[in-house]
């Protein structure tokens, strides 16, 4: 398989295949971010022969060795390709690996709102079962401090679009990206903005200073303060707390976060305020995941 630079994948993409058929971030810009930063990784759409090459050697292994029955195309906002193109790689999917059930992808709100309700609902029939956004925050002006590029009422509009077409949409949240300041007021929008997208899935992921952004470079000279470990858990607190879903596999195990949890929202909710409060009211260190097994 043709893989140029660091390969990304939502946790449970894990036993996909993983087609890379964009190189890097069309956006690129957030500046937490340090993903697609490698000189090779700069955006571009790759040559349809090599993705087909590359279906053809999954095609072969899944013949031969294992039936593939899922697919993650990458890089970073994949869906950002041009609806032809795309419908061309979910048709060539389609006639080579027959057992393959479901495509997931990574679109955030501007890469989804290009797309019209008839381009969603033909990329759905073809077999795109899930787009991965990183909302990231419901507060506008955290926002456009980090360089979002996109606003709260887009995601809003991203949401109900894709619940138009039938594809699960799976939603990142960073915990402490408004700063110690800002901290109160995002966490409240965050939770609105999750109330009215009303996604089936949620991650809440923590901020992590990447040495080599701008986001490094703010904290370096005093211009974003990340609040503590206690001032992320609040954070959870609220949006467990204010967010109202359907149905929501609501998760914060990712290995950024301070205190892993797995919940269904909202038969969980009452247990997980619980156990958030005994932790707050008795701060012992020792409820937190240690600072040293915490990872990006
Ligand atoms: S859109 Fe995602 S991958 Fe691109 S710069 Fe922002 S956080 Fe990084």
């Amino acid at each position: 398989m043709d893989q140029i630079g660091r390969i990304f994948r939502p946790p449970s993409e894990a036993e996909s295949l993983l087609l890379q058929v964009t190189v890097g971030c069309s956006h690129n810009e957030c500046t937490y971010c340090a993903m697609y930063d490698l000189p090779e990784q700069g955006f571009r759409v790759k040559p349809w022969a090599t993705v087909q090459a590359d279906i053809a050697e999954a095609a072969r292994f899944s013949a031969e060795v294992m039936p593939i029955r899922r697919v993650f195309l990458c890089d970073g906002d994949a869906l950002i390709l041009p609806q032809a193109h795309l419908v061309r790689i979910l048709e060539e999917l389609h006639r080579a690996i027959p057992s393959v059930r479901r495509v997931g992808i990574y679109g955030d709100a501007r890469s989804i709102l290009r797309k019209r309700p008839e381009d969603l609902a033909r990329l759905k029939e073809l077999g795109l079962g899930i787009v991965y956004h990183g909302v990231e925050s419901g507060d506008d002006e955290v926002l456009e401090a980090v360089n979002k590029g996109s606003t709260a009422a887009e995601a809003a509009r991203a949401a109900a679009l894709l619940r138009e077409a039938g594809i699960r949409h799976s939603v990142m949240v960073m915990l402490g990206l408004g700063g110690r300041e800002g901290s109160a007021r995002h966490a409240e929008r965050t939770a609105a903005l999750l109330t009215e997208m009303d996604p089936p899935f949620v991650g809440a992921l923590t901020t992590t200073v990447v040495p080599g952004t701008p986001l490094a470079a703010a904290a370096a000279d005093g211009r974003f303060v990340l609040p503590d470990p206690w001032g992320m858990l609040e954070e959870l607190q609220v949006l467990i707390r204010d967010s109202r879903f359907t149905r929501c596999r609501f998760h914060s195990n990712h290995a950024s976060n301070y205190l892993p949890l797995s919940l269904n929202l909202p038969a969980d909710r009452d247990r997980a305020l619980d156990t958030i409060a005994m932790i707050l009211a008795r701060r012992r260190p020792g409820d937190l995941k240690p600072e040293g097994l915490r990872g990006l």
